[in-house]
Formats: C-alpha cells, structure tokens, sequence
C-alpha cells in the first residue's frame, strides 16, 4: 500500500563560501572554496521522500530566472514530478548565502526565500485537488505563513494528516497548530516553541503536554545524535539514534522528515516510520551536503536490514 503524499515548502539555492575567516562589518574577506547547490527545508524534504520511495507531489515556488534551473535539473534527474511547482515572474528563485569558518566551521547564513515566500492562494487553489488526495501533507516554516495556514486548513478539513516541521523556528498561532496529526521540532525548537528546554524523557514529556494542550495529536522531537522521542499520547519513548560517524549534519531534521513521509505513506506506524527515518538520517549525516546526501531506497534497506 502507497499511498500519495504532498510537501509543502521553499526551495531555495544553498550558495556556500568556505574562508579563513568570517568578514567582519565592512570587510572583505577572499575565500577559498564555493559550489552551489539545491536547498531549502522543503525541497530536501521533498527529495528525501521521493529517493526513500514516497509518491510525492513537490509544491514550491520558483523565479523565472537560471535559480530555479537548480531545482529543476535535481527534479529531472531524480524523476520528480515537476507539475506542482509555481512560478513568480518578478521575484527572484530563492537562495541561502552560507559563509563557513574554514577553521572553527562556525558559520553565518542569510535566507532570501524569494519566489517561495509568495506563494498565493490561488497557486494553493490549483494544487488543491492533489493535496486533497494525500494520505499526509508535510509543512515547514520556511514560506510565507498565510499559505501554509491556508494549505493546513484546507489540509484538515479533508481528513489529511498534517505533519508540521516547525522549522526554522518563528511563533505560529494556536489555531495552526490545532488538529494538526503531527509536530516533528528539534529539541531547540521544541524549547521555543514551548519553554521546556528538553534534555531527557521527562522534560520531553513536558514539552510534548503543551503541544497536545494546543491540539496536536503526536509529538516527535529529534534529538540529534541521541535520537528521537516520540508522544502518540499513550505511549512515550526515546528511540536512540544509530551510530555513525557523521561528517556533516546539516539537513539532518530534513532527511528525518523526508524519511518519516515515505515510511507513514506505506502504511508503517510512527515507531516503525520513525526508525526507518533514523536509519535514513543517520546515511545522510555521512555525506556533505544536503539534497546530494540524501540516500536512494535501496540504500536505506540496506543499512536497516
Ligand atoms: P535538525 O537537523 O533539525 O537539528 P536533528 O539534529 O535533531 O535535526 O537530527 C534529526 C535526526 O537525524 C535525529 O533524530 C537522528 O535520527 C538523525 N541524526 C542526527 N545527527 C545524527 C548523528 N550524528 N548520528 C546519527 N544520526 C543522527
């Protein structure tokens, strides 16, 4: 059983400097490495999905300019079905400038989203057909919030599950919030998002009471490389991560989420969704990058069996 599934979301260019050091105000600093590269929480989302075998319906939105080619050619490549994208003729592709310390590896990151923060109703309105035959519906925070809350509502109102990513953190109605299947923060947006710092299966549990106040049915909060907790209400754990040796854990959450959409979408539960989601996180963080780090299905069969 496959069931479809939808990722809301930003695709924006990952645009990475490495320099010596970081510039300070008004200062130019030459730098010694740069590649570009597919991004955006949404859209690694998207891909880690649909490498992990998910029937993914990919809605984003892109400027008419040779930004959006980077999104385009990872979809050609990966044979991801290109019908659920927008486009804005007069605001640019999104993009993310990423400085990195070559030293400390401190880094400092800019977001634009661009093209994928003005996302209307009536792009939503065109893609409603296909949202409303989703099993689950994936969200973030990374475009502009009236669309998602319009995409949850319409979302909820149809019986499809919402799974919000609350990520990168910034504060979201109770409304929002309400009668959403899932909430999958880390364990800083967790703290954020509800002034429980989470450092063990107590606190956790703390945390996880506030969603379900707010009207959450699960709570899922990932805990690097202790692994991740998981609420459905009866039942509380903390399934620890496999061990790896990660080289680079940027879009971790992302791979999870990805991984944790094609899983739910075979009919898996959340512990079986969320240990195939680990298995595939835990492949990605020993890889540079994001969207190129992000493992095929045979490989996730592989490491889990
Ligand atoms: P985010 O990238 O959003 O901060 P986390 O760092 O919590 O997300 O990572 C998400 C998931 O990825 C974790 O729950 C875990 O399954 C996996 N993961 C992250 N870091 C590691 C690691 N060093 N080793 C193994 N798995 C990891």
């Amino acid at each position: 059983m496959k069931q479809k599934v939808t990722v809301f979301g930003s695709f924006v260019v990952d645009l990475m400097a490495r320099t010596p050091h970081l510039p300070a105000p008004a200062e130019t600093v030459k730098g010694s490495f740069f590649k570009q590269g597919a991004g955006g929480k949404g859209f690694n989302q998207g891909v880690a999905a649909h490498k992990a075998g998910g029937d993914v319906a990919m809605i984003t939105k892109l400027g008419r300019d040779s930004m959006a080619n980077v999104a385009l050619d990872v979809m050609t490549e990966l044979n991801m079905p290109k019908d659920f994208l927008f486009y804005n003729d007069d605001v640019a592709t999104g993009i993310a400038l990423i400085m990195v310390d070559e030293n400390s590896s401190q880094n400092e990151i800019v977001i634009v989203p661009g093209a994928c923060g003005t996302i209307t109703a009536e792009d939503i309105k065109s893609v409603e057909q296909r949202i409303c035959d989703s099993a689950y519906i994936l969200l973030q925070l990374e475009v502009n919030q009236d669309a998602n809350e319009a995409v949850a509502k319409l979302a909820k109102e149809h019986g499809v599950r919402v799974i919000l990513n609350t990520a990168p953190y910034q504060p979201v109605t109770d409304e929002f919030l309400k009668g959403c299947w899932l909430v999958t923060p880390n364990e800083v947006e967790a703290e954020e998002m509800t002034g429980v710092p989470v450092t063990d299966l107590e606190s956790a549990n703390r945390a996880a009471k506030i969603f379900f106040e707010k009207g959450v049915e699960n709570v899922l909060i990932t805990l690097g490389s202790r692994g991740v907790y998981i609420n459905t209400g009866d039942r509380a754990e903390i399934i620890p991560a496999f061990h790896v040796k990660a080289v680079d854990t940027t879009g971790a959450g992302d791979a999870f989420n990805g991984g944790l959409l094609a899983a739910l979408a075979e009919g898996k539960d959340i512990w079986e969704a969320a240990r195939f989601a680990s298995g595939l996180a835990a492949l990605s963080v020993q890889r540079i990058g994001t969207t190129p780090a992000m493992p095929t299905r045979e490989e996730i069969d592989a490491f889990l069996a």
